[in-house]
């Protein structure tokens, strides 16, 4: 049995791609995980299957676990033999009761690490555009909380020494308390005129800001209907938000894209489009369900033509060889999504066409590789049957490989609300509006359809959906720049 362990870990502010490296590789090796609520989504998507995961935070209605109980909690696990990770937001030594839990841990006598994390007084901030310290005005940052309770305002904290801080400070606390805590500030003498901002959600899709003085700051926020989590930063360099602040300012802020593509498949566009700064929300309608296939020696054909990227990956799954099978044959990509996992496999394809439809590729085969060539076409098993009957009609004697099925993948509760806020719908094949529209997925009234081609926006139309942009190049990136142009587009301009 190996000997237990507890590691108190920081899970950052809510963006994911805040969490730590160390984090995930505890998270991917972890027999329990105590988790509190201020965790990013998907946090524990890297579990093991058998591992235990146990929700210890507050949730509204249910009575909390007494730190006590989870103090207890993680001592008993980790004498029984488990690596424990206790995963906390933000940093576990600020504001998060990480300090109690490492001094149980000690008294108990059971081993522990620490992995710090990113903080919300920090990060939230910088993603409002709000550098916490500056060599222009702020060398000092005073991180500050109290309790939640806004008829017992922070007895230990000493207003004087606060308003006089030569600094930022960054208040923890709920908004109910900023009332209170602005007044105090104001009565110790701090400046009414200094500029604060109050970050709800920081680095979260849902991050909200006011921006105001210490006078107001309250009442903006009250009137904004600012809830928790939020943090309250006082100081000049809140109001430097006017000028740094970068996050709204990304070309898909404030929309909120459904990526309809295979879950396998979705990683490539939604990270682009996160780059961009929307929120994306995933809705896979299709699964790629590999076939069973016995494939002739590759040696056999003159040409192969490969019309996806899953055709190449199953290709070569079921072809078993490497790219030596394939040395002496000309290679056919429809597009350079194709053409990469090609390159991925080691082959560099010899013919890849400016259109990435099957009109296109024949169009960019010569016919001496077709009359009475031999050719394979490595596809999809619904695939149309317009690049074998165009190889046909050459002289080309064609064989089909059905290397895989696209099925529906049905949509779960997560994929229906997701779909229901989307402001853009991504279609990338025909067969995501098919299985999408046919499994009772809603496209939104308001929200713009985006097709990558032709073929798709047709078979949009076939099922009555309208759609409002088409790819010029029907690739990903070709949907990508499309639906961006489109945001621009719709933009109001700034007065
Ligand atoms: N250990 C955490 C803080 C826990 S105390 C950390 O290092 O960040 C909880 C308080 O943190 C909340 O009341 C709020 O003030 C702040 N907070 C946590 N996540 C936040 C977020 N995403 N945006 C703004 N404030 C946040």
């Amino acid at each position: 049995m190996s000997r237990g362990i507890v590691f108190l870990v920081g899970a950052g502010p809510g963006d994911p791609g805040l969490m730590t490296r160390r984090s995930l590789e505890l998270i991917a090796t972890a027999d329990a995980i105590l988790y509190d609520r201020l965790i990013p989504p998907g946090a524990l998507d890297g579990a093991p299957d058998g591992a235990e995961l146990r929700f210890v935070g507050k949730r509204p209605g249910d009575p909390a676990l007494a730190q006590a109980e989870i103090n207890a909690l993680m001592v008993d696990l980790a004498r029984a033999g488990k690596r424990v990770v206790r995963l906390k937001g933000g940093d576990p030594f600020v504001f998060g009761r990480g300090g109690e839990e490492a001094e149980a841990l000690a008294a108990a006598g059971v081993p522990f690490e620490v992995v710090s994390g990113v903080t919300a007084g920090v990060a939230a901030p910088a993603y409002a555009g709000i550098p916490v310290t500056h060599r222009d005005g702020a060398s000092a940052v005073a991180f500050v909380t109290g309790h939640e309770d806004p008829e017992k305002p922070d007895s230990a904290l000493d207003w004087e020494a606060l308003a006089r801080f030569p600094g930022t400070l960054v208040l923890y606390m709920g908004v109910r308390n900023l009332p209170l805590v602005a007044e105090r500030l104001l009565a110790a003498g701090r400046d009414a005129t200094e500029a604060a901002a109050v970050v709800q959600r920081g680095t979260q899709p849902g991050q909200r800001i006011v921006n105001g003085t210490l006078s107001d700051i309250a009442e903006r926020a009250e009137a904004a209907g600012v809830g928790p989590p939020a943090v309250t930063v006082i100081g000049p360099v809140a109001g430097l938000r006017e000028t740094i602040a970068w996050l709204e300012r990304r070309p898909l802020h404030g929309e909120v894209v459904a990526v309809t593509r295979a879950r396998a498949q979705a990683s490539g566009l939604a990270g682009r489009l996160r780059e961009l700064g929307a929120e994306v929300v995933e809705t896979p309608a299709i699964r790629i369900e590999p076939l069973a296939i016995t494939l002739a020696p590759p040696e056999s054909y003159s040409l192969i033509c490969f019309t996806s990227p899953n055709g190449v990956r199953l290709y070569f799954e079921a072809l078993g060889r490497d790219a030596r099978a394939l040395g002496g044959v000309t290679v056919a990509a429809i597009g350079p999504g194709t053409a990469a996992e090609l390159a991925r496999n080691g082959i560099h394809a010899d013919v890849v066409p400016e259109r990435f439809v099957a009109e296109g590729l024949l169009a960019a085969l010569p016919d001496r590789l077709l009359r009475g060539g031999r050719i394979l076409v490595a596809r999809a098993a619904e695939a149309r049957d317009a690049l074998p009957d165009g190889l046909r009609e050459r002289g080309a004697d064609v064989d089909i490989a059905a290397l895989y099925e696209t099925v529906a993948e049905p949509l779960d509760e997560a994929a229906r609300e997701g779909l229901a806020r989307a402001t853009y719908v991504t279609f990338t094949s025909s067969s995501t509006v098919r299985f999408l529209l046919e499994s009772g997925g809603k496209v939104p009234q308001s929200a713009r359809v985006v097709s990558i081609g032709p073929i798709t926006t047709a078979t949009a139309r076939e099922y009555g959906l309208e759609v409002d942009v088409e790819a010029e190049r029907h690739d990903i990136d070709g949907l990508v720049d499309a639906l961006t142009a489109d945001a621009a587009a719709r933009r109001v301009p700034a007065a």
